[in-house]
């Protein structure tokens, strides 16, 4: 199973995603991780992008297709993965259609988290109080939220069209966050409850 949790930043994808790994042996795909990971071990990648990331723009499709064309190669026998934080552009998610496909690999789903943009900047001061993460900080997370608006959103109608995409709300508790997640899983048959379904109907 291979899923995408989408969502502004801030929306909660990275806990979501957490607990998929837990719940369900999917791997996390987070590039914004991973670009965080290069930054701290400072590789000449996490130079190159740690103004790009500090400011709250986004890097280059390039930089983040091959972070994620690696880790794909690099677990390739992964029950699944969740892509978090990616794709973040029109021509990201076009590769990763194409980095998929040609791995034998297809995108189930994709989860919207909806959060208003007043539940956002609440979390976000609250986190930049308590973690300090530089583009946590009013003037970065402004600048993520346009981008997001700007060039995340417009890959909702690109999901929609291939009927792919699932909504969900956002704005309530973790758990419940997650038991919305669970619902639409199963019911895409991507859990138990399905196959439990087939076979109590062969046996009925
Ligand atoms: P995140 O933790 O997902 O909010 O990502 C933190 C930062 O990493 C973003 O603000 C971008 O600068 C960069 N980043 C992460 N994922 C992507 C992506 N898919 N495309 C471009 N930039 C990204």
């Amino acid at each position: 199973m291979n899923i995408i949790l989408f969502g502004p930043p801030a929306a909660g994808k990275g806990t979501q995603a957490k607990r998929l790994v837990e719940s369900r042996g999917l791997l996390q795909l987070s590039t914004g991780d991973m670009l965080r990971a290069a930054r701290k071990s400072g590789t000449a990648l996490g130079k190159k992008v740690a103004g790009i990331m500090d400011r709250g723009d986004l890097v280059s499709d390039e930089i983040v297709i091959a972070l994620i064309e690696e880790q794909l190669d690099l677990n390739p026998h992964a029950a699944g993965f969740i892509f978090d934080g990616f794709p973040r552009t029109v021509p990201q998610a076009e590769a990763l259609d194409g980095v998929l496909a040609s791995r034998g690999k297809t995108l189930d789903g994709v989860i919207r988290l909806c959060v208003d943009d007043d539940a956002l900047m609440a979390r976000i001061t609250k986190r930049f109080e308590e973690e300090g993460r530089k583009d946590d900080n009013p003037e970065s997370f402004k600048v993520r939220l346009n981008n997001y608006n700007v060039q995340t959103a417009p890959l909702l109608p690109y999901y929609s069209a291939q009927g792919k995409l699932t909504e969900i709300d956002g704005m309530t508790s973790p758990d419940a966050v997650s038991a919305s997640i669970a619902q639409v899983l199963d019911k895409n048959g991507n859990g138990n409850t399905v196959k439990k379904g087939f076979w109590a109907r062969l046996f009925s």
